[in-house]
């Protein structure tokens, strides 16, 4: 009997085409960063892991059935042992065309080592997490990371050809008053610099009420100070661009505690366990491990692809509970990636 084709393109019930896909390779980190895990994470048995050939073959999966642009994220990514070697094989879909991107977000501790060989496998764009350009709240922050070492990196970064976008999680009264003057740093050094809300997901030691800073206030302060030019680019996630005329730099916004974006979502995020997220604000999973070990050809493993992706929910339901204080998402980001 014929078998059936597997749907060259992924569309979900509210007519989106999936076409990003979000793969944490490791829920490990060597930073603890305050908004994400608390300094007494306990991570996954390294059992429950996806080996490499694995992840390699879902990733390959993803990409037969319509995935265009792959971001590997974490955890931290490039901790993760013999990392370059699935970078590497997935940089062959770059060379047949089969996928337009293979990105990577990173904290940028050990970049300093890798960039050279990310450029090499075909990464053209990275993103990298800095919240603060001070080297004591650096280490407030991230409990664990050293300034020098990320901005070392980011300096090695381009050097080696990659074009380098900041991430900078806003928090309030921690890095709020220094938002203008990271961003022209950003923008000085030719660096693109978005900024993320806080997103009340998994357990952290502190109280998230208190870091939560609604973009919408900074962006009527940077407002204040530059002209902030709208941009039409949209990604299919929930970024707003502008163009700040004085630095000529570009500017990011993204706000996922507002449902504006979820109708052009066009993204779904894979764990390092092969659990399928459709939506990152949901905790509606997939197990795609099973359907991937269960057999050699990729039958059963296409068959669960359609099967998640029909059910992708239509929006997302973040709240801080101020109330209680709980997330609204009991996961960890270094799960999903964000
Ligand atoms: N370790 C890498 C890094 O820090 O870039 C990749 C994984 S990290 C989970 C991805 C992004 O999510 C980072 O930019 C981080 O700042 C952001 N993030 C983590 N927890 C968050 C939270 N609760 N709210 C908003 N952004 C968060
Ligand atoms: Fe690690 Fe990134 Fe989470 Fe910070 S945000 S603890 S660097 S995974």
């Amino acid at each position: 009997m014929d078998r059936p084709a597997a749907k060259p393109e992924m569309v979900d019930p509210f007519g989106r085409t999936v076409s990003y896909l979000r793969v944490s390779v490791t829920d490990r980190c060597d930073f603890r960063c305050v908004y994400c895990m608390s300094e007494h994470m306990n991570f996954l048995p390294k059992a429950d892991l996806l080996t490499l050939e694995e992840l390699d073959r879902l990733c390959t999966a993803f990409i037969a059935k319509g995935v265009r642009k792959l971001r590997l994220t974490g955890g931290e990514p490039l901790v993760r042992r013999d990392v370059m070697v699935l970078i590497r094989a997935l940089g062959r879909h770059l060379e047949t065309g089969a996928l337009d991107e293979l990105t990577l977000t990173t904290n940028g501790s050990q970049l300093a080592r890798y960039a050279d060989d990310l450029f090499a496998a075909g990464i053209r764009r990275i993103n990298v997490s800095i919240d603060t350009l001070d080297e004591a709240r650096f280490q407030e922050i991230t409990r664990w990371g050293r300034l020098p070492q990320v901005l070392d990196g980011v300096a090695a970064a381009k050097r080696a050809g990659l074009k380098v976008k900041i991430n900078t999680v806003a928090l309030k009264g921690v890095n709020e008053a220094e938002i203008p003057s990271l961003i022209e740093w950003a923008h000085g050094e030719g660096h693109d610099l978005t900024l993320i809300e806080t997103m009340p997901m998994g357990d952290i030691d502190g109280d998230r009420t208190d870091q939560y800073l609604p973009l919408s206030e900074v962006r009527r302060a940077l407002s204040a100070r530059w002209t902030l030019d709208d941009l039409a680019e949209r990604t299919g996630g929930p970024a707003r661009y502008v163009r700040v005329k004085e630095t000529g730099g570009k500017l990011g916004f993204i706000t996922p505690l507002t449902h504006n974006f979820c109708e052009s979502c066009n993204r779904v995020r894979l764990t390092c366990t092969g659990k399928l997220y459709m939506c990152l604000g949901q905790e509606d999973a997939a197990d795609l491990r099973a359907p991937l070990r269960a057999s050699a050809s990729n039958d059963l493993l296409h068959a669960a692809i359609d099967e998640a992706i029909g059910r992708k929910p239509k929006g997302h339901d973040f709240v801080i509970d101020r109330a209680s204080n709980r997330p609204a998402v009991p996961r960890h980001m270094s799960l999903t990636g964000g």
